[in-house]
């Protein structure tokens, strides 16, 4: 285990959370909430300098603080964010000169659309199972197969998508640039009990792309997979904190208006030991979360961290949004309003980029690793 972090450039924090708090409120449609994002410069965060971003090298707790603003703002765009860095981020570290030219600025812009195609009918935790196929042809290669709950699925302009070039289940994944208008793929929306979530099925029946779509040498499909979600996992942890940071708000501005029993609820002491215990529960995830950003952004490897920040957070942020809904009573559940939305909205990040389960898993094989190889790969 390692330090805490210490506070990261705070007056760009400020600016940041300002920006994203700025934005206008009831925006639905996905493009219109990613123009919005854009406007604000938000996307800056997740490209280098060299193609319109802020730093050097893409920093994660520049990720997660826009992350938590914006889904404390609207979960719409926080989610319009992220998949612009999942989109992206494989061809910024993987991707050739050209590749990076033609996406990221245009990424920054919000011009170019983002999304992230792991996740197959038969391949969900488990990515190795993967059957969507590449197969070579003289200049290029012919993709089939299906991707199932894409975010974006529609909305994207390209996807980053994996399919399968060779038959070793880890080493024979590689990664593509798929363009939306690509001839033979299809879409096909699903509904989520999340409303606003644009997601669905992509199809690909013969899809032919030259070999300059490729993202990467062949064969490395799964370590560039791994790695972006190693990047972003804490960032999910930092999305469910902003949600768990507005439920919390919510309820203290409902519980000190609302009046029961000839005065206003949170004059009891029930309603006032439910607040102090949430708001312990949202700052101890948003902590774990700050540290495997910081240690990340210094180039450490935080496997166990990532996952506990991911883990804690999210499961947090789901019992906080369950006791503000609570704590509003009935018209808590009324459709519309900001904790119903919240307590729908929290549900999948339990879900996506790796399960509550599969991190505990992580977490579990970090723990029983030997000394001796923890030893070998210790940040300090
Ligand atoms: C809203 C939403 C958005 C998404 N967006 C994307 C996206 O943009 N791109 C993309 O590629 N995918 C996306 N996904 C897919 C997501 O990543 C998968 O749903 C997730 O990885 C789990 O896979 P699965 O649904 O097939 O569940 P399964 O893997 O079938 O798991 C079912 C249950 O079994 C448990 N389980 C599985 N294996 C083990 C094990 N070894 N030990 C213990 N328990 C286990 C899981 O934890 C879970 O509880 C999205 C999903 C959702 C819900």
């Amino acid at each position: 285990m390692t330090a805490l972090a210490l506070p990261w450039d705070l007056p760009r924090r400020k600016a940041l959370e300002q920006a994203a708090l700025a934005l206008p409120e009831g925006v639905h449609d996905p493009r219109e909430a990613l123009a919005h994002v854009a406007a604000a410069g938000l996307l800056r965060e997740c490209v280098p300098a060299a193609y319109g971003g802020v730093d050097e090298r893409v920093q994660l707790r520049a990720l997660c603080t826009v992350r938590a603003a914006l889904a404390y703002r609207d979960p719409l765009y926080d989610l319009m964010f992220a998949l612009q860095g999942l989109g992206s981020y494989p061809v910024t570290f993987a991707g050739s000169k050209s590749q990076r030219e033609a996406l990221l600025p245009a990424i920054v812009r919000g011009e170019a659309i983002g999304a992230f195609a792991l996740t197959e009918p038969e391949a969900g935790s488990d990515v190795s199972a993967i059957r969507t196929t590449a197969r070579r042809t003289g200049d290029g290669y012919v993709l089939d197969g299906e991707k199932t709950f894409i975010s974006n699925a529609g909305v994207a302009t390209s996807y980053l998508l994996f399919a399968r070039t060779g038959e070793h289940p880890r080493r024979g994944l590689s990664a593509f640039l798929v363009p939306a208008t690509a001839p033979g793929l299809t879409v096909w929306p699903q509904k989520l009990l999340t409303g606003e979530h644009p997601i669905g099925t992509l199809r690909l029946q013969g899809v032919v792309l030259p070999e300059e779509a490729r993202v990467g040498a062949e064969g490395e499909g799964m370590a560039i997979a791994l790695r972006t979600l190693e990047l972003f996992r804490p960032s999910v942890g930092a999305a469910a904190v902003g949600m768990a940071r507005r439920a919390l708000h919510e309820a203290r501005s409902h519980v000190r208006s609302r009046v029961q029993f000839g005065k206003p609820i949170c004059e009891f002491q029930a309603t006032q030991l439910a607040l102090a215990e949430m708001a312990t529960l949202v700052e101890s995830a948003a902590l774990l979360v700050e540290r495997a950003a910081f240690l990340i952004d210094g180039g450490a490897r935080a496997t166990l961290e990532s996952s506990m920040a991911k883990l804690h957070a999210t499961e947090t942020a789901q019992q906080v949004i369950d006791r503000a809904l609570q704590l509003h009573g009935g018209s808590g559940l009324l459709a519309g309003s900001v904790v119903e939305r919240l307590y729908r909205e929290v549900r999948a990040l339990r879900i996506y980029e790796g399960t509550s389960e599969i991190q505990k898993l992580i977490i579990a094989r970090e723990l029983l690793r030997s000394e001796e190889e923890q030893r070998c790969s210790s940040p300090t």
